[in-house]
């Protein structure tokens, strides 16, 4: 069996990659720090705890493994937490991107799979975002995993390491079957957010602005359900594999939802009220960011079925009843 190096194989995507990545064929490597990761969402293959900093606890992990590639999940991911701590965002995912892709090189595997964001666009009006759009991040998190981009690029150009870079868009849902769902300890993302304050566990969810120039004042996304986005990710292995070299690909439907239309769809799907409350913008959000590519589709044969709204919430619904890991 192959291995891949899993990173941030504890937290959320990286879990169901894991399980993909099972599905596939091959064996996926876990490695992660258990920060904002959970031991129970490790149930696919091996898992390694460390640090990404850690570069002589890589080297025994690469030596140990021998992995084909490496997929690198393992980030801090919130918006509003980067505004107000850019250096916390810096250093663990620019730094830790950089001592890991240091490690791979040194290791000798030249197979790279990148988790980027649409944040790296920031907030274009009427620009149609596609791979090849301008990148202006308005937030740390965007300029981190923009940087991260940068690292690759060089990195390829001198040392033959060939990556394929996803920027995802607004990822959401659950394993069908709940073996792994989204669960962050504290919880800053829409669909879990109000998901709980249905189920009472907590206040009523606020809208952050509805100010914003969009039809309902609301912001719009672009959301992606997991399973499909972690599809792309075996499949953009596989593209390197057969040396098709290195290349970015967005992860978006090209449908845009307002806060207030997943609020809607949210209370279709549950059949229950959303309490939520209408408050101020949280500073660093763009206003929409919806891609405009298919790309990934033509280029990777990907096929988003899981992708609608609804199939997106259910799935996270049944997650938030059956699974979990806060026992
Ligand atoms: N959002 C909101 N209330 C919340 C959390 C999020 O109105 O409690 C909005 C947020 O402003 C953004 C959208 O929902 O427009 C998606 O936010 P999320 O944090 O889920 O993902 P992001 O777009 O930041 O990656």
């Amino acid at each position: 069996m192959t291995n891949i190096l899993v990173t941030g194989g504890a937290g959320y995507i990286g879990s169901h990659a894991c399980k993909a990545l099972k599905r596939a064929g091959y064996t996926p490597v876990c490695y992660d720090s258990l920060v904002t990761g959970w031991e129970e969402a490790v149930k696919f293959g091996p898992f390694e705890k460390g640090e990404l900093s850690d570069r002589a606890r890589l080297d025994d992990v690469f030596r140990k493994y021998k992995p084909a590639a490496v997929m690198h999940f393992a980030a801090l991911s919130q918006v509003g937490e980067s505004m107000r701590e850019p250096g916390l965002y810096w250093r663990a995912n620019v730094l830790s991107s950089l001592t890991l892709i240091e490690a791979t090189v040194a290791a000798g595997v030249k197979n790279f799979v990148f988790s980027s964001t649409c944040a790296t666009y920031g907030d274009q009006d009427n620009v149609v975002l596609n791979e090849s759009s301008a990148q202006y991040p308005i937030n740390a998190y965007g300029g981190s995993k923009r940087a991260i981009e940068d690292i690759l690029r060089d990195f390829g150009a001198s040392n033959g390491l060939e990556s394929v870079i996803f920027r995802y868009f607004n990822v959401a849902g659950a394993d069908p079957e709940a073996e792994v769902g989204e669960f962050h300890q504290p919880e800053t993302h829409l669909i879990p957010l109000m998901l709980d304050a249905i189920a009472g566990k907590r206040d009523a969810l606020t809208i952050f602005g509805t100010d914003y120039e969009t039809p309902d004042g609301t912001c719009i996304r672009d959301y992606v359900h997991v399973c499909d986005l972690v599809d792309a990710h075996v499949l953009g292995l596989k593209w390197l594999e057969e040396g098709k070299g290195s290349r970015i690909f967005n992860l978006g439907t090209g449908s845009g939802f307002s806060v207030r239309e997943v609020i809607d769809h949210s209370r279709s799907v549950t059949n229950k009220d959303v309490p939520y409350t209408e408050g101020d913008r949280r500073p660093g959000d763009c206003t929409k960011l919806v891609s405009g590519s298919t790309r990934a589709v033509e280029e990777l044969g990907w096929t988003p079925d899981r992708s609608t709204l609804q199939t997106m919430i259910s799935d996270a619904w049944r997650w938030h009843q059956t699974g979990h890991y806060d026992k």
